[in-house]
């Protein structure tokens, strides 16, 4: 059992003594991105505070049904209104990040800022840029961490439809659907009171999961069939896709989601990478099985990082030039496969 009342103090500190609350979420935001930034809004405004909610970038598609998605504003689309919710803040919550440069443009004006900050994540090893960092890298998501601290907070639990949709969409977003073992009983204890106050999980399951295109299933068999590579000596298998590829199948955000784990259904194959060709740099996905530390290579050679089994990072060069720096790695690296299982 994790003490959170090491935080809990500080925190309703802070937020009492602010009046007005900036929630910012990483680039890219997942589902659990989104889902604790929401389910934190939902509560802080249930107590009557001014809060307002950002992104570095866009939202993927299957995520813009949640409640109070469009009161997010998007720093690289509304950059002015952005720069003056930073300004005007007294108090910025960091969420489910743990490196600033996941703040993409708007890091600078955040770090810069005179407003109190506060980091709430479940990433290992963050870094020291908050004036308090609630780390928990045991939580399978930032929506559980942000349930648990909420219900400490509250001193019993908070619900209402949309903070309970948001906490359940980061806590699935995040384990696959209950597919990767960083859920405990825990967590299935708080999906249990979820359900209890109503939660439609089959809508919200649709909502995510079976709300595609067509072109979108055509992009995955795509992928699957001509753009996958086995290396069985290397224990590992990639796929890759260019711009073309994806103009090709009318690719929208969110598309690509999840292509990165199907490599590891493969017997014998324990990591897993997939590339994505961006205008002028190549977006990296890392997944593992077992103890193959995926995110020590995405720290070590993509200016990534991530969890353990589930990290990403970037390279700047040609989608050829970087899928043969890859192979390079995974060559200097073969020593980690021995006597994996
Ligand atoms: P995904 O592959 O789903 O985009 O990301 C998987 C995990 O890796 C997430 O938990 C995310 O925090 C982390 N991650 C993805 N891309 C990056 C990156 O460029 N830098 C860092 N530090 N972490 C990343
Ligand atoms: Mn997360």
């Amino acid at each position: 059992m994790i003490d959170l009342s090491k935080y809990t103090k500080q925190l309703s500190k802070l937020f009492s003594s602010s009046g007005n609350i900036l929630l910012i979420s990483h680039i890219n935001p997942d589902g659990d991105a989104i889902g604790s930034q929401i389910a934190l809004y939902q509560y802080l405004t249930s107590k009557g505070k001014k809060v307002s909610m950002m992104t570095p970038n866009y939202l993927q598609e299957f995520l813009k049904w949640m409640e109070g998605s469009d009161l997010i504003h998007i720093f690289i689309k509304e950059r002015t209104k952005c720069r003056n919710l930073i300004k005007s803040a007294d108090l910025i919550v960091m969420l489910d990040f743990n490196q600033p440069n996941r703040m993409g443009e708007a890091e600078e004006l955040v770090l810069g800022s005179g407003a109190r900050k506060i980091l709430i994540d479940h990433h290992i090893d963050p870094l020291s840029f908050a004036d308090l960092t609630v780390s928990e890298s045991s939580m399978c998501s930032t929506a559980e961490l942000i349930h648990e601290l909420i219900c400490s907070l509250n001193g019993g639990l908070f619900i209402n439809r949309p903070y309970a949709e948001a906490v359940y969409t980061g806590i699935i977003t995040d384990t696959g659907n209950f597919e990767h073992g960083t859920y405990t009983s825990r967590t299935l204890r708080i999906v249990a009171d979820l359900l209890e106050n109503g939660i439609e999980k089959e809508k919200i399951l649709n909502l995510i999961y079976n709300n595609y295109s067509a072109e979108r299933l055509r992009l995955q068999g795509f992928a699957l069939n001509k753009r996958m590579v086995v290396l069985p000596e290397l224990k590992s298998a990639y796929i890759f896709l260019t711009k073309d590829d994806l103009n090709e199948y009318k690719h929208v955000k969110g598309d690509t989601e999840g292509f990165v784990n199907f490599p590891l259904s493969i017997r014998g194959i324990f990591f897993s990478t997939l590339f994505i060709e961006k205008e002028g740099f190549i977006k990296m996905s890392f997944r593992s099985k077992g103890k193959f530390p995926s995110n020590e290579i995405a720290s070590q050679y993509f200016s990534g990082g991530g969890h353990l089994n589930a990290s990403g990072g970037e390279y700047n060069d040609t989608l050829e030039n970087t899928i043969s720096y890859f192979l390079q790695v995974l060559n200097d690296n073969a020593w980690r496969f021995e006597n994996i299982e």
